[in-house]
């Protein structure tokens, strides 16, 4: 059985999740709860995300980037857009019920963060973009089928994942 183009990621070790954080103290991140490792298919995943299970306000990507993985802590604000307006992720670009994309924040690196400085945009309310670009409805307008459409969503949300930890990088 042949597969299409899939995306995805090297798979990390639970080591390498905890010392990928950037913008959160050592100690901080050693205590991050981490999703099931064994249960994650990493070649369909352009990064991990996840939610915090006991704090629904906080949540963490992890990618992988040129000189190793990344890993951002994000915070969800409260507000959301109104009811009923389609809002857009803007990393998968997956225009949904405003219910499912949120406002995260994410303290910038450094001093900066600790300074109180943060970069925001909306994502996916469940940081689930991945899952997002491969379950596309029939109707959307990227349609599914060939791979090229997957390889272009997948490439597209690596440089969009990428340049939104580098600005939370950035000095
Ligand atoms: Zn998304």
């Amino acid at each position: 059985m042949t597969r299409g183009y899939s995306g995805g990621m090297r798979a990390l070790t639970a080591e390498e999740i905890r010392a990928s954080f950037v913008n959160v103290e050592p100690d901080d991140a050693a205590r991050i709860p981490l999703p099931g490792l064994h249960e994650v298919v990493w070649e369909d995943r352009e990064f991990l995300g996840w939610r915090d299970p006991s704090l629904a306000s906080r949540g963490y990507l992890v990618h992988e980037a040129a000189e190793g993985p990344v890993g951002i802590v994000l915070r969800r604000a409260d507000g959301r857009a109104g009811a009923g307006i389609p809002a857009m992720c803007s990393l998968c670009r997956a225009t949904q019920p405003a219910t499912q994309v949120a406002l995260w924040s994410a303290p910038r690196a450094g001093q900066a963060g600790r300074d109180g400085a943060s970069v925001g945009t909306y994502i996916c309310d469940d940081l689930g973009c991945p899952h997002i670009i491969r379950m596309l409805p029939a109707s959307s307008p990227w349609a599914i089928g060939s791979g090229d459409l997957l390889e272009s969503r997948s490439t597209g949300l690596v440089d969009r994942v990428r340049s939104f930890c580098a600005s939370v990088l950035a000095g």
